[in-house]
């Protein structure tokens, strides 16, 4: 339900920035009472309590200014706030916008909410979230257990720049977990997962692996973009921190960069924010505005995503022309139960990937629209790529089949149109090859 906090508006914030409140602890379920939303602009009538996440996405952290009505949070483009006198200094929660601004505020509280987080930052990029985390949890000599198999972007930055730094990677097969506590080292700081991991939608057993975690006093982040907080919340299960690539679904749209780290509690948050605040790495008040806005369709988006994602697999695994297909909610995918416990509400997501018999750049170069060729996903464009001559061209061979990036590996991200378009457009190309 909806926490006094959380559904504060902007307007009548009270409460001082960078001392989150504790009812954000409080969502969807979580302990809360009637009278949680007594102080949220609603006047006497107040909101009717449990609230679901479509609620919260829609309205959470947001009410209609007291001064104009305005539905929407106003883009504060100000770098700096002015102070009434030393006495009075950051009474509004604001000085200056590095540290904090009050359009990112406020998505910073919603994505924590809807995460079932403490707080947030939100920063430029996906890959500003990861590298916040391990800059903040890591240094020189520390050891992070990581999954094998994650986005290119996070084992680059991994081995190109934070090994020469001198720490420490043990690259790990997470679909089962002995394999990460058998990973552990004295020096070891961080755990890293991602699910499902892109491309390849392994899921990591998020519970097993917060269980080994907490045993040896680790910190557990898991990057979720793919999933998404409709498919899986990782602080559902025990993990303590929560990497999105606000790029992808939540944004939805093909509009915004942007990233979120989130933490389960203060003592996470106060560190992560510190790292953000130093770094300077910062999310502009206008993408903050614009991502408050597309977000609100998330779940309509995924719920959709995920109906035609099922619905193209399944189609394809019967196709002549593809040898293999996997997506989490196939029977064939060989962590299907793992992906019945973990995900929620029977969805798991719009993308999936499947190994064309043909050859792939025939594939890219004659499928029709509304199939697009480019490299973003979980937007409302359906893309189709060809991983081993676009996203991971650069690869060498061996280490890309090491990986199980096969020559006709074609990753698909399921947009909003029409599923039978899409299952007529790919049928008429996989048939012509
Ligand atoms: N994490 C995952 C799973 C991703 O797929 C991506 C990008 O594709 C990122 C992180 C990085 O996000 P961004 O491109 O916003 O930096």
């Amino acid at each position: 339900m909806l926490s006094q906090n959380f559904v504060r508006g902007l307007c009548s914030r009270s409460r001082p920035l960078g001392a989150s409140s504790s009812t954000l602890l409080r969502h969807f379920g979580a302990g809360s009472s009637s009278d949680d939303c007594s102080d949220d602009g609603s006047g006497a009538k107040g909101w009717i309590p449990d609230c679901s996440l479509d609620t919260h996405v829609v309205h959470g952290g947001v009410t209609p200014c007291e001064k104009t009505g305005a539905i929407l949070t106003p883009v504060y483009m100000s770098t700096t706030f002015v102070q009434e006198s030393v006495e009075k200094y950051l009474e509004k929660g604001y000085s200056y916008s590095r540290t904090n601004n009050p359009t990112v505020k406020q998505l910073e509280e919603k994505v924590a909410a809807i995460e079932n987080g403490y707080d947030s930052v939100c920063v430029g990029t996906g890959m500003a979230a990861t590298a916040t985390c391990i800059n903040t949890f890591m240094k020189a000599g520390d050891h992070c257990v990581i999954t094998n198999c994650s986005y290119g972007g996070t084992n680059r930055i991994c081995r190109e720049q934070f090994m020469k730094l001198g720490m420490e990677f043990s690259f790990v097969d997470f679909a089962d977990p002995a394999n990460v506590e058998a990973a552990i080292r004295p020096n070891t700081t961080l755990i890293f997962s991602e699910s499902p991991t892109n491309p390849m939608l392994t899921l990591a057993d998020l519970d097993a692996i917060s269980a080994i975690s907490k045993k040896h006093g680790l910190v557990h982040v898991c990057d979720s973009t793919f999933a998404t907080p409709y498919v899986c919340r990782p602080m559902d299960h025990g993990v303590d921190l929560t990497i999105q690539s606000l790029t992808k679904y939540y944004d939805g749209l093909n509009i915004g960069t942007g990233g979120a780290l989130i933490a389960s509690t203060p003592e996470l948050y106060e560190k992560i924010k510190l790292t953000q605040n130093m770094h300077g790495n910062i999310m502009s008040p206008m993408t903050a505005f614009l991502i408050l806005q597309t977000m609100k369709t998330m779940g309509l988006r995924v719920r959709r995503q995920s109906e035609s994602a099922m619905k193209i697999a399944t189609f394809l695994e019967g196709h002549p022309q593809v040898s293999k297909v996997v997506y989490p909610g196939l029977d064939s995918h060989p962590q299907k139960e793992l992906a019945d416990r973990q995900h929620r509400d029977n969805l798991h997501g719009g993308m999936l990937w499947f190994d064309v018999k043909g050859d792939p750049i025939t594939l890219m170069d004659t499928i029709k629209r509304p199939w697009t060729l480019c490299e973003n996903l979980g937007a409302t464009e359906s893309i189709i790529t060809a991983c081993a001559v676009m996203t991971h061209a650069n690869m060498v061979r061996e280490d890309r089949l090491a990986v199980g990036i096969t020559d006709g590996f074609i990753r698909i991200s399921v947009g909003v149109e029409d599923a039978d378009d899409l299952i007529r457009g790919l049928d008429e190309a996989l048939s012509g090859l």
